[in-house]
């Protein structure tokens, strides 16, 4: 989701008459994007801003804006530690961001206000005149331009927000509550990207499996999704994320009959522990889910099925652990992100007195992956001999002389070709799999 803000704000500056670049020195705009789900992005954030402090004291007139989630979450902290930051707009207020460098740039031009660039030490952040905009309700205006980084494959957002309150999550706060985008809106975007050659698009939303109940039209994810299938030219379509307790069977059934639904489901499972989950507020148990593992994989044999786990979520004992351990080998996921449980203020979990020591938790992370690893490799063995509909990307990014593409369940294969199958939907057999990746041969058609 931050990703597709991040393309909408590079279009939005490319309609203003900007042009993007990687290169500090030659920016006059530097926008930091920060997302907000561990505590680890807030060392990442300041050491950056840290550096792009010294920038601004030998180019006064450099602009600084801090956005996303960190931005949203604690904008006054953030101005308390990088007082030369000239705005801060929220994660639901990016889009304002021609406006606020247009007053910007009025200041500059009369010398007056944010923007100036020399701010005076002592000065608490409300008297330095930055901009600050952080209503987070989730509502963006429709039809923004966007500067896409990938030419194949889009981002959709079918939704923003989220309503649920896992106690370790900072997205209900940061992102607001629940709101879907109206049918029409989606539909259009997608045929636009069916029109420019894009070939697959992923359907973004915290829980998608709840579009649409805010809307006062009768439709639901799976009704969506029945209606992006019929969009002439767009050859896939991904959706993530699913929120177990809301993964219905009316959408197993149309992941396994609509033909443009790639066979991926990513669900995060978070623990295989009862009580770390009642804890968690996830509102499932470990047999639901492995109930919906079950049923997915009989209406469709060959579903890449990827998670979320924390490992040392507090109160998290050792047997906990051995819970999720063997929930993982039972379910055999395809992959796996896993985290150490980071404690993120404001949320219900940071108030749990019972912590998992530090080391504890990287020690369970550490076997976590190792276990999930063997599985992830022995899953992509059983392709070897297949074949498979790869989107071919682009140039490999470890060897320049190959090319990359992915498959329906979204595995990497590596193989030669010429540039011209770039952004072609090809059959490839695979040949040797790797964790990371599989390596194939493309199959003339
Ligand atoms: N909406 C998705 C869901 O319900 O599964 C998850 C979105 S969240 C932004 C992405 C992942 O970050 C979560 O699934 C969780 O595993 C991880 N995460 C979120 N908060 C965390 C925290 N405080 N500590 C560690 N991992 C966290
Ligand atoms: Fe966070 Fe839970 Fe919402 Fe996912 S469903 S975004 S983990 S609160």
């Amino acid at each position: 989701m931050n990703e597709y803000d991040s393309e909408v704000m590079a279009g939005l500056l490319k309609s203003g008459g900007y042009s993007l670049t990687e290169d500090l020195g030659k920016a006059d705009v530097v926008l930091l994007n920060s997302c907000y789900v561990r505590e680890k992005v807030r060392h990442k954030i300041l050491s950056k801003l840290g550096e792009l402090g010294k920038l601004k004291e030998k180019r006064p007139d450099l602009v600084l804006g801090l956005c996303g989630c960190l931005a949203q979450k604690e904008p006054g902290k953030m101005l308390e530690k990088a007082p030369y930051l000239d705005f801060i707009l929220g994660s639901s207020n990016f889009f304002e961001l021609p406006k606020v460098l247009e007053e910007i740039s009025r200041d500059h031009r009369s010398g007056s206000g944010a923007g100036k660039g020399h701010v005076a030490k002592g000065r608490t952040p409300a008297s330095q005149g930055q901009i600050v905009r952080i209503e987070a309700n989730g509502l963006v205006p429709e039809g923004l331009p966007k500067l896409r980084k990938r030419k194949f494959s889009a981002f959709v957002p079918v939704m923003r927000g989220c309503d649920n309150f896992c106690s370790f999550c900072n997205v209900p706060y940061v992102r607001g509550r629940e709101v879907s985008r109206l049918p029409h809106d989606i539909l259009k975007e997608v045929k636009g990207l069916s029109c420019r050659g894009y070939k697959e698009v992923t359907l973004l939303g915290q829980n998608v499996n709840s579009y649409g109940k805010d809307l006062e039209e009768e439709i639901d994810f799976a009704d969506l999704l029945a209606l992006i299938n019929k969009i002439e030219g767009m050859g896939r379509i991904r959706f993530t994320t699913s929120h177990p307790k809301d993964l219905s069977d009316k959408l197993i059934e149309v992941m396994r009959d609509l033909d443009k639904v790639c066979e991926h489901l990513h669900l995060p499972v978070q623990s295989g522990s009862n009580r770390i989950l009642s804890r968690m507020n996830r509102k499932y148990t470990r047999e639901e889910y492995m109930e919906l593992v079950g049923k997915l994989r009989q209406a469709i044999p060959d579903v890449a099925l990827t998670t979320d786990i924390i490992a040392g979520f507090p109160g998290e004992e050792e047997k906990d652990f051995r819970d999720t351990l063997d929930l993982v080998e039972r379910v055999r996921f395809d992959g796996a992100f896993t985290f150490c449980y980071s404690p993120l203020k404001g949320t219900k979990a940071s108030e749990y007195k019972e912590k998992v020591p530090d080391k504890i938790s990287g020690e369970r992370l550490r076997r976590l992956i190792e276990v999930q690893q063997e599985i992830t490799l022995e899953r992509n063995q059983s392709l070897v001999g297949k074949r498979l509909e790869i989107l071919v990307e682009g140039v490999s990014k470890k060897s320049l002389h190959e090319l990359q593409g992915r498959t329906r369940g979204n595995k990497i294969v590596v193989f030669e070709g010429k540039e011209d199958l770039i952004g072609k939907l090809i059959l490839a057999e695979v040949l040797e799999a790797g964790c990371w990746a599989l390596k194939g041969e493309a199959i003339p058609c």
